[in-house]
């Protein structure tokens, strides 16, 4: 057996939206991931750090806030936790209220949903920190809905509320959760983002209510050119942009500004992050007014990290990588026979299909997520994912951000994470609501210098060695994985690993040598693969001996299969490999 740790009995919830390549939509494909190293999310912790204009200070308690004049935040240490605040005492109307109590039968608000309750209604302006899976979608929903109602009546057709996310996936999760606290109200929600038919959301739009709208950047600047949607916002209440950290680092900066300059000044914005980089400061001393609250629910010595997650980090060769996570898998399930949810992540939408396709060899059924599915097949495999209460997701960062899968017990991460926010982010899928989960970050030698960033988390090293029947199972399940699979795995391997060889210490030989390893011993590929000429070139590997370059890929376009994609080009498109230096990372996600 490996002694990886056991994981501990005991559920978290997950969520997990995210990012993702151009899974997200139009907007994302030129995004740099320019945030990427942190921004210093939490640069100047320990001092009373605030973004420009906002106005900070420390309060646990609302009250001392209101007596300290001119300031208007309030930083609360424990956001995970449930507050001691009822629903029932914070002065809601009825039908939110029965919704609360009703559909989603919560009694208490937790910290961030209590603490920006007033500022809110107050008509301020809101820059929220707080943790992920504390309870933040709720949090600006509740008190939008409030707001609305205290003001005159929104015209059938007026879109009174706006909400920006960064992926289809949170899109669609915020959607339903606003369709549920509406459910007694007259008000009505609608979704839209790309990947799905715009003529029929805009009939949608134009046919029903849109009181609130909640949209992905591009698809939403698409509706704003395309279907008439500007005069439909000139009494715009509120706008929040949610996950801002994210939205920003996602290269959306471009089409929030544009948005902004569809939709009237006067409103109320309201920002909600799980971390505040210095690119969030920006956008909140551009969106929010002067004098705006800013609530931040993540104490000082705290990070933006559920504390809740038992942090493990396992060191081990590539080779060794895909028999260690099937042998944590099983004995994950093995000790939650009943209730076990698990989200492994992987750097590129090819290494997740290639990991799904293994385990589904082994004839272990997982779910698979990632930008090279289809948008239909995301969504349904999304929500049953949710629903159920056992299972195994793959996923690329399409899910790493602000998704809420309930209960997720383990979030597994197989090779580098993006940046260190992006890590936490992903922990973020566990650990919900006040439950406790575990996280395993699992690494090749060649990776070691991403712990550096993260010697300040409480991350407990878990040395692992491969069980012999394990590895035979999984070389036998390999020989059955697609050739053609492992191919593009071994592509998007260079590709992703490209962006980093400064920091491992290679030379593009040394890349093309460590990639052509991966592909003939790991994934044990019949020969070499080809990769295209032109996909070289936009790595910036031209000329870099060892590879085997083709003009042409056997079987290209032959299998079908959602979303894939068509011919040529398909692994970089846009210079996304960031070959000619200091490019983003990798490939699509
Ligand atoms: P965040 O946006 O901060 O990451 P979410 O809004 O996705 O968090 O909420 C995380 C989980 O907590 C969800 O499953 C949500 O339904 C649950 N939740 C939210 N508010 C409450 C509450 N007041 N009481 C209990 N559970 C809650
Ligand atoms: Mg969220």
């Amino acid at each position: 057996m490996s002694n990886i740790p056991a994981p501990r009995q005991g559920g978290g919830g997950g969520g997990g939206d995210g990012g993702g390549g151009r899974g997200g939509e139009g907007g994302a494909k030129k995004r740099s991931r320019g945030g990427r190293g942190g921004g210093g999310s939490r640069g100047g912790r320990g001092r009373q750090e605030q973004p420009n204009g906002g106005q900070s200070f420390h309060a646990p308690n609302p009250q001392n806030a209101a007596q300290a004049p001119g300031h208007h935040v309030v930083r609360v240490q424990q956001s995970n936790s449930a507050s001691t605040v009822s629903f029932a005492s914070l002065g809601l109307s009825q039908p939110t209220m029965r919704a609360i109590d009703d559909v989603f039968g919560y009694t208490h608000a937790t910290a961030v949903q209590d603490q920006t309750l007033p500022p809110i209604l107050k008509g301020l302006d809101v820059l929220a920190r707080a943790k992920t899976g504390s309870g933040k979608t709720i949090a600006f929903l509740v008190p939008s809905i409030e707001t609305l109602l205290r003001s005159t009546a929104p015209r059938q057709g007026d879109v009174s509320v706006l909400v920006l996310s960064p992926t289809r996936e949170l899109a669609s999760q915020i959607h339903e959760e606003s369709l549920k606290l509406l459910k007694f109200h007259q008000l009505k929600s609608q979704v839209v983002f790309g990947g799905t038919n715009i003529k029929s959301e805009r009939s949608r739009m134009n046919s029903q209510r849109c009181d609130f709208l909640v949209a992905t950047p591009g698809r939403l600047i698409d509706h704003f050119e395309t279907s008439g949607l500007q005069p439909r916002c000139q009494n715009l209440k509120v706008l929040v942009l949610d996950e801002a950290d994210q939205l920003l680092e996602m290269g959306f900066k471009p089409s929030i500004d544009k948005i902004l300059g569809f939709i009237p000044r006067q409103r109320q914005t309201l920002l909600f992050s799980a971390t505040v980089p210095n690119q969030v400061k920006q956008i909140a001393a551009n969106a929010l007014r002067p004098g705006y609250a800013y609530v931040d629910c993540v104490g000082e010595e705290d990070s933006a990290t559920n504390t809740q997650v038992t942090q493990w980090l396992t060191m081990a060769p590539l080779d060794d990588h895909l028999p260690l996570l099937v042998q944590l898998v099983n004995m994950h399930q093995a000790q939650n026979p009943v209730e076990h949810k698990v989200i492994c992540f992987f750097p590129t939408a090819r290494a997740t299909q290639l990991a799904a396709e293994l385990f589904q060899a082994l004839g272990k059924p997982v779910t698979e997520i990632h930008s090279r599915k289809s948008q239909g097949h995301r969504t349904k495999a999304a929500d049953a994912f949710r629903e159920s209460k056992c299972g195994v997701m793959m996923s690329s960062d399409v899910s790493a951000r602000g998704l809420d899968y309930p209960d997720v017990t383990l979030v597994v991460q197989v090779g580098l994470p993006s940046s260190k926010e992006q890590y936490i982010h992903r922990l973020g899928r566990t650990a919900r609501a006040g439950k406790t989960g575990e996280g395993l970050l699992l690494l090749a030698p060649h990776e070691e210098f991403f712990t550096r960033q993260l010697k300040d988390l409480p991350i407990n090293p878990a040395p692992a060695s491969v069980d012999p029947d394990v590895l035979n199972a999984v070389n036998n399940a390999l020989r059955r994985v697609d050739v053609r699979t492992k191919e593009q795995a071994y592509v998007a391997w260079l590709g992703f690993y490209n962006s980093s060889t400064g920091k491992m210490g290679w030379d593009k030989k040394r890349l093309v040598d460590e990639g052509n390893r991966y592909a003939l011993e790991v994934l044990q590929c019949p020969g070499l693969p080809g990769i295209l000429k032109k996909t070289v070139g936009m790595m910036g590997l031209k000329g870099v001996p060892g590879l085997n370059l083709v003009s042409e890929l056997p079987g290209q376009g032959g299998r079908g299969g959602g979303g894939r994609g068509g011919g040529g080009g398909r692994f970089g498109g846009g210079g996304r490999f960031g070959g000619g230096g200091g490019g983003g990372r990798g490939g699509r996600r």
